[in-house]
């Protein structure tokens, strides 16, 4: 899927380009047509998966051919919880907005109201705001809510957290009858739709529930590891374990065959299934997996699309698959049918953007977790220890983030 083809403008391609983005993130994928059609949109999407595109995209396209708004009135408002994540929005508002007559701002507390008033004065089109500076603003009649066309609730879950509900049931009064409404949320509690109910219209919901359903049913870990050591890994887990049968993904055919070369040689049963062999071949090699005399069976990721093995316990990726939906395919080979299941992927630090990638995808996070004797030698894994966040995990890019949350939750609320 490319960018080109959910319905985005040149001036907006041209800008994201420039962000140096190849692919539309999954999130992306789906919210952007949806929020370009007008609907009412609600998704659950955490940080890190490329949400804060997958609304300021469309929400930028939809000014195209709007005459500019009158002083003091604004047709976007995004409200995030937090001052660092509203100032981010604006960035991205700024960046992608580079090519298009749009203008934009951020107010939030800390910084002098009197420059806000002065901005809003001067004719804004997209507003970027803390909830209680926007009301501060309104109040002080800087701000019109007359105009807005669109309203986006950006990181919901955590307004309701640093109790903003009072907040939201008050911009919520002003705002527009007529009007598109976006809200972003974590995970959709209760309470988040309890919000959601009177505040939008019928919205589309987006879930991404078939990767989420996958991925939640495995237990996944990730050993950082030198990419020179890695079969020497693989075999002391292999028999540490003792799992009965173990699925081996391997980037590439050379790589298979090297392995089971390795595998063999350390007195463990396995087997190649790739391109390059036979069909006759193949179906040797996986009727010996079925029935047990093939203990590990080492695939790439074509090979392994024609696999129907239930129930398998345990799958390990030698190395990290390019396209991050191909991950999902790959730890959907365990834990299939409500059994437990396990997926390993051996991390190198030449990997880091494939690994990032399969965050964005997948929409969360993955903890490091090191086995002794095996530990990196190299930086670029190390770095990933400097980029551990309060929870212990890895962070590759989110890491301001996470700073600017903890930073909040000790300021509390936001003026
Ligand atoms: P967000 O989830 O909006 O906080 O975005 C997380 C990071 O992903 C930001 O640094 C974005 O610049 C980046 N990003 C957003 N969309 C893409 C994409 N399609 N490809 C690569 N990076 C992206």
């Amino acid at each position: 899927m490319l960018f080109s083809t959910l319905g985005l403008c040149e001036e907006l391609l041209k800008a994201i380009a420039e962000q140096g983005y190849a692919r539309p993130s999954a999130i992306q994928v789906t919210a952007i047509p949806a929020v370009l059609s007008g609907r009412d949109v609600m998704a659950a999407a955490q940080t890190g998966t490329g949400k804060t595109a997958a609304f300021v995209l469309p929400v930028l396209q939809g000014l195209m051919n709007k005459a500019p708004c009158d002083s003091k009135q604004v047709r976007v408002l995004i409200i995030t919880p937090t001052r660092e994540l509203a100032a981010q929005v604006a960035l991205s508002v700024e960046r992608y907005s580079q090519y298009l007559p749009v203008r934009s701002c951020a107010a939030f507390g800390g910084i002098r109201i009197d420059s806000q008033i002065e901005k809003l004065r001067s004719k804004v089109d997209v507003l970027t705001a803390t909830p209680g500076r926007l009301l501060d603003l309104f109040d002080r009649q800087a701000l019109d809510f007359t105009e807005i066309e669109v309203v986006v609730f950006d990181e919901a879950d955590r307004m309701l957290e640093l109790g903003f509900s009072k907040e939201i049931q008050r911009i919520h009064s002003l705002l527009p009858m007529v009007r598109q409404t976006l809200m972003f949320s974590a995970t959709f509690s209760t309470a988040i739709k309890t919000l959601a109910k009177g505040m939008l219209n019928n919205p589309q919901l987006i879930e991404l529930a078939g990767l989420n359903k996958t991925v939640d049913a495995v237990k996944q870990v990730i050993h950082p590891v030198d990419k020179s050591r890695k079969s020497e890994l693989l075999i002391h887990l292999l028999k540490t374990h003792r799992w009965p049968q173990v699925l081996v993904f391997s980037r590439t055919k050379e790589g298979a065959d090297r392995l089971v070369i390795q595998l063999e040689q350390a007195g463990i049963t396995s087997a190649a299934i790739h391109a390059n062999r036979s069909q006759h071949a193949r179906t040797l090699v996986l009727d010996g997996f079925r029935n047990g005399t093939v203990k590990v069976l080492v695939a790439t990721d074509i090979a392994s699309r024609g696999i129907d093995i239930s129930q398998l316990p345990c799958v390990i990726n030698v190395d990290l698959p390019y396209v991050a939906e191909d991950y999902v395919h790959r730890i959907g080979r365990t834990g299939r049918a409500g059994a437990a299941g396990i997926a390993i992927s051996l991390f190198s630090d030449d990997e880091t953007k494939q690994l990032v990638a399969i965050e964005r995808a997948i929409g969360r996070k993955f903890s490091l977790e090191r086995i002794p004797g095996f530990m990196p030698s190299k930086k670029a894994v190390l770095k990933g220890e400097d980029d551990e966040d309060e929870y212990g995990n890895f962070e590759a890019d989110a890491k301001p983030r996470r700073k600017g949350r903890a930073n909040a939750r000790k300021n509390h609320r936001n003026r």
